[in-house]
Parts: structure tokens; sequence; C-alpha cells
């Protein structure tokens, strides 16, 4: 017996059933399942509802329910071509927004310039898509890296043809979605960072990314982050991704922050909690107030020290010791005995890392950690995970 192709088979019941209908027009593949559940409907009705087919296709609609028919399809039409607009107009609004497309540069434009201390500044990026629409965004579209850890970004200076990396600083709280904060240290004769430091408000620049640095583990417990300059970056992401980045119900850890910086202005008004006398404030830096801001929203969670070498203030193991002695193992038992909840974070210029921590070494055609030396490398720190940034 031949048999007739699907399409004709569905076609004829969908047309009996009611001839209000619009004969299912679209190709068997995109429509078949449509045209397939109008005809089973015919099939499952019981045997008192049945009428004969003719009269069902015969049957003359009261006027009014015509009528009520008409006003409900003009709504659905208007409905849908107001839904197709916005999402044509608005093709951002998602929540699965992607910026950025590695491997190529997106770009961007500097939509502030703020200057932090003698010698950095703190730029905000608007991808270019969203300069006109800075609100466009719904959600952050960096969400997903600020969940994991530590990321940078790189940072395209187009006529030498070179790039660097540098770190995004955690998003303040009513900034449009989709601005990116970096803090840019101006390095003597540096090519890219001098370069950013030339640029003003609305010169376009390129960036490509995110590149995850550390995947931090879901149970933290402790976290000692020693920043020397610019390094502070990183310690914000870690604070931030930790403090108020993911939303579960794992307990937060307790973290500690050591910022060394060379002189005074670049962390104005932070004190060192271990003699808060010591210097009496004048005005506050900006990144000491992000630090704050945070420190008063998770209080007896995130404390900071501010060590500045022009005041004789230097990082050593006595300092150290006392950090990573203070643990949550000490103040309630050891609940959590996994290397990875207590974190240790060396992060700044290569100088600092090689003097705390002993030197990164290129493993395998890429920067590793290199084996634990410098001052933590004397102090037999078993059960915390050192990791240089
Ligand atoms: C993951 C990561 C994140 C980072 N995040 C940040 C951040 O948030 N903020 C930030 O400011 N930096 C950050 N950095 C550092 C940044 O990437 C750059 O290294 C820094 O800005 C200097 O780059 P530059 O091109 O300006 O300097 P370069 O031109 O690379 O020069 C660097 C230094 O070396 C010296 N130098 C260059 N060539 C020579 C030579 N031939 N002989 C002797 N000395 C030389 C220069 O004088 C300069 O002092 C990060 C680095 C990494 C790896």
């Amino acid at each position: 017996m031949k048999t007739p192709p699907l399409g004709r088979l569905y076609w004829r019941p969908v047309n009996i059933i009611s001839s209000n209908r619009r004969p299912c027009r679209a190709s068997r593949t995109s429509k078949l399942p449509q045209c397939q559940r109008q005809f089973s409907l015919t099939s499952v009705r019981p045997a008192r509802d049945r009428k004969p087919l003719s009269l069902v296709t015969t049957e003359k609609p009261k006027s009014n329910s015509k009528g009520k028919k008409r006003v409900v399809s003009t709504l659905a039409i208007v409905f849908g071509l107001g839904t197709a607009f916005y999402y044509i107009s608005n093709p951002d609004s998602g929540s699965n927004t992607k910026i950025f497309d590695l491997p190529r540069f997106t770009p961007f434009t500097i939509v502030k310039r703020e200057e932090v201390s003698p010698t950095s500044i703190i730029l905000t990026l608007r991808p270019q898509t969203l300069v006109n629409r800075p609100r466009k965004l719904v959600s952050d579209p960096y969400q997903i890296s600020w969940e994991k850890g530590t990321w940078s970004v790189e940072i395209k200076q187009p006529q030498l043809q070179i790039a660097r990396a540098y770190t995004p600083l955690p998003p303040n709280k009513g900034d449009p979605k989709g601005d990116l904060r970096l803090l840019i240290r101006k390095e003597h004769k540096g090519e890219v960072s001098g370069y950013l430091h030339t640029l003003g408000v609305g010169s376009q620049i390129h960036l490509r990314g995110p590149h995850e640095e550390f995947d931090l583990p879901e149970r933290v417990t402790d976290v000692v982050f020693l920043a020397g300059g610019t390094g502070i970056a990183p310690a914000l992401q870690v604070a931030y991704t930790l403090l108020e980045g993911r939303h579960t119900d794992v307990e937060k850890p307790n973290m500690h922050i050591v910022w060394a910086s060379r002189k005074r202005a670049d962390c104005e008004g932070g004190a060192d909690v271990s003699n808060p006398n010591a210097w009496e404030a004048r005005k506050t830096g900006r990144i000491v107030q992000e630090l704050e801001i945070l420190q008063q929203k998770h209080p007896g969670q995130l404390s900071v020290d501010y060590l500045v070498d022009e005041e004789g203030k230097f990082l050593d193991q006595k300092r150290i010791s006392s950090l990573t002695k203070a643990t949550t193992e000490v103040k309630f038992g050891a609940r959590h005995t996994r290397i990875d909840s207590k974190l240790l974070f060396v992060s700044g210029p290569e100088g600092f890392i090689n003097y705390i921590a002993g030197p990164k070494r290129w493993e395998g055609g890429k920067e590793g950690q290199g084996q634990l030396g410098g001052l933590i490398g004397q102090m037999g720190l078993r059960t915390w995970k050192v990791w240089k940034l």
C-alpha cells in the first residue's frame, strides 16, 4: 500500500475541525507538531460530545463571540508586535549578554577618568555598543567572572600593537551594567600604562578577555591577602567575590588584607590596624574608601592594614605569622581541614612577589607559580594554600 506523505495525513483533519482556523501553511518540519496536536484532539473527544463533523464546520458562531474573538486577536497581534519590536531594538536586554568576543579585541570608550594618587588613575570604560544607552543592560554581563574569583582583561596599545593585563575593580552599586573600572599605575617609561595615562574621557580603547587568574574554591574559611601597590585590585576582587559576588548559603570567610604602598599618597587615610593612632587621616583616597565601604557592609569579616615604605612600615615575617595564626581553626576548632580553605595570596610588582614568596617561573609556555620561597618559604605554613598573582 502506498503511504501518504505525513504532511497530507495531518493536514486534512485540521481543516475539517474548524473552518475559522487558517490552514497550516508552514513547512512540515516547523509546523508539524502543532498540526499533530490539533489532529489528536479530535480523536480523544468523548463519544457523547461527538457531533457529525459537518455540523461542527457549518455551525454559525454567535455575533458577540465573533466580536470578542476579534478584540482578543487584535490584542494578541499588538502584544506580539510590541514584544518583537522591543527585542529587535534591544538585542542585549537579556541577562546572557556577551561583551567580549575572544580572541578579538572589543572597543570600549573612556567615560570617566579619576586621579586617585600622583601615580595612579581609575578609568571607567563602557563598551562601545552601550555608549548611547548606558542603562540598557539589566544584569551584570561579567557576573560569571565575579562569581569565580580573580580575573583580568588585556588592553592594547594600538601604535605598538602590544597588550598588557589589568584587573577590573568590583562594580559600585548603581553603576551602569557593562562598565569596567581599572586602576592603572603609571610605570616609569611604561609603554601601555604611559599610553593609558595620556587618554581622556571620550577616547576609545580596545580590550580582550576575560582571563581567569584564580578560581576561588567554594568553601573558604580564611584569606590573608598581601598586596603591593596595584596588587590591591585583585584583593578587592577576592573580597567582593567571597563577601558579595556569590549568592550561596556557604558561610563567609574572614579576610585580612595587608596593603603595602611606597608612598602615603597611594593610600591616603588608611590606618595600620595594629597601630591605629600612628596616622591621622586628613583625607581618604578612593581605594581606601572602597575598602572601608566593604568593611562597613561586612563588620568583623574584613580587616585591612596599610603599610607605607616612606613611613618605615614594611611587611615582615612577624606580621604574616600573626595573621596566619589568628584563623577560624584557632577560634572555632579544626572544622575545615581542606588545604584550599585557607588561602594566602601574594600580589603586586615582581620585586614584591619575589621578596615575599619567591619568583614565579615560566612553565610550559606560561607563567607558573614557581617554588615557594622568600619570607613565606622560610615559615613552613603547611595548612595554607599560597598563591602568587
Ligand atoms: C594578571 C595581571 C594583572 C595586572 N593588573 C594590573 C592593574 O590592575 N593595574 C596596573 O597598573 N597594573 C596591572 N598589571 C601590570 C600591567 O600588566 C603592566 O605590566 C604594567 O602596567 C606595566 O606595563 P607597561 O607597558 O606600562 O610597562 P613596560 O613597558 O612593560 O615596562 C615595565 C617596566 O619595565 C621597565 N623596562 C621596560 N623595558 C625595559 C628594558 N629594556 N630594560 C630595563 N627596564 C625596562 C620600564 O621602565 C617599566 O618600569 C597586571 C599584570 C598582570 C600580569
